[in-house]
């Protein structure tokens, strides 16, 4: 079976006798995504989200109801020993996991194993070795290459390279931990020297997080047609961004302390398996636009390898959530405005024989649509802080301020299945200190 078909725990017809489960807007028996909780003053384990439960796959494996591998896996500190198993196993253990919540026979070993998510604390998933960044979001390349080369946005390696740079494990958190405004060097246009200050330019960065499941050994670079095999499923993340900073100091070497201080992803994986209905073409190139390089090209993956996603951006401020007013959504468009697809980010990162892991982690860079209402942040939506955007309430903003909430979704849809989500990847700014 490929990546891209499907099989009974895709089928819309299939319920669960978690009763929160059926019509779940992110979590119905269709996605179970995988996930590190810990249930309140008890230690954390692997689980897989259920409508408004969380299933303890340890205890499930304890109990005897999976087989040894996922056991030993199962037994492991986070969920890197599950992510690299081979695709045909974690395939085995959705089924099985499906089997056991659908089936009523079950019902009675395995309810007393289910937890309240709300009871929960939720954790990043895996222990990440690497977490790479890169910038296949073309019109976000656009759009920010505007601001600096009016004249030139994308440089001449764009479409011949999927261009990243390797990031900061160590910063990445689920949602929920609030993110402090950090201090760096930043200069005015006119400022004869930089000073050191909190950044006054604090941007989100709207992102789909890639988990990397079986790795690949160093010096063993992975075809283009291998890749799918080691993607073990998808996040959102938030890459915080200090544009001030970023401004001073990317050249020559790339970003660094502008984009380390944190990085927020959902924390739920939504499993490869998971989104194979939601596959769909990678979207045609630009006429004149070069062919990608015999090592990045794979027919099966430019007819299945882009996903079906809607992403979404709100923003509830302080004192919209004092007024008790929703959340804004500062903006919404397709998971498909990248120019490389996700396979071929990893074939080219394995390109070089460089070893990628189960657990690594992966951002895909900003995902912006190319009309403002799909800007996937704010340095586009203020075009660099010269157009304020004024909020229902008559608040206005060029980038965060203190007290600021930032969340993202994510909704796979597609015609005779039934919609899964990603869950929300959220968190508050908090002062510098
Ligand atoms: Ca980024």
């Amino acid at each position: 079976m490929s990546w891209w078909t499907t099989d009974e725990t895709h089928d819309p017809a299939r319920t669960s006798w978690v009763d929160s489960a059926n019509g779940h807007v992110d979590f119905p028996i269709q996605n179970l995504p995988l996930g590190l909780f810990a249930p309140a003053d008890r230690p954390e384990r692997i689980g897989t989200a259920i409508g408004d439960k969380i299933l303890d796959l340890k205890a499930c494996a304890d109990a005897g109801l999976f087989d040894p591998l996922v056991v030993q896996a199962c037994q492991q500190p986070g969920a890197n020993a599950l992510l690299g198993l081979p695709v045909g196993r974690k395939r085995a253990l959705r089924r099985r996991i499906s089997e056991l919540l659908s089936d009523p026979d079950y019902r009675n070993i395995v309810e007393n194993k289910l937890f309240r998510a709300g009871d929960c604390e939720l954790l990043v998933p895996a222990r990440i070795g690497d977490y790479t960044d890169f910038y296949v979001g073309i019109h976000h390349a656009n759009n920010v290459g505007r601001q600096f080369r009016p004249d030139n946005p994308l440089l001449p390696n764009y479409k011949y390279v999927p261009i990243g740079y390797h990031g900061r494990a160590s910063s990445v958190r689920p949602s929920d931990v609030g993110v402090r405004r950090p201090y760096g060097q930043r200069k005015g246009p006119d400022a004869d020297a930089p000073v050191f200050e909190p950044t006054a330019r604090l941007d989100y960065e709207l992102e789909l997080g890639v988990w990397i499941g079986a790795g690949n050994a160093l010096g063993r670079p992975l075809s283009i047609a291998e890749a799918s095999h080691h993607v073990a499923g998808f996040c959102l993340l938030n890459d915080w961004s200090a544009r001030d900073v970023q401004a001073w100091e990317y050249q020559p070497l790339g970003p660094f302390l502008a984009k380390n201080f944190h990085t927020t992803i959902s924390p739920w994986i939504v499993t490869a398996d998971a989104m194979a209905p939601f596959r769909t073409s990678q979207p045609s190139r630009p006429e004149g636009d070069p062919a990608p390089l015999p090592y990045l090209r794979d027919d099966n993956d430019q007819r299945h390898g882009a996903l079906d996603l809607t992403l979404e951006v709100f923003l509830h401020t302080r004192r919209m959530r004092t007024q008790g007013a929703a959340p804004f959504r500062l903006s919404s468009g397709p998971a498909t405005s990248m120019y490389w697809t996700v396979n071929q980010m990893v074939a080219h990162h394995a390109s070089n024989g460089c070893n990628l892991s189960p657990g690594d982690l992966l951002g895909t860079g900003t995902i912006s649509a190319p009309e403002r209402s799909g800007f996937g942040s704010l340095l586009e939506i203020s075009e660099g802080g010269a157009r304020p955007l004024t909020l229902p309430n008559g608040e206005t903003r060029t980038f965060l301020e203190d007290g600021d909430e930032l969340i993202l979704k994510a909704q796979a849809s597609a015609a005779g299945y039934v919609s899964i989500g990603f869950g929300e990847c959220r968190a508050v700014v908090l002062p510098a200190t």
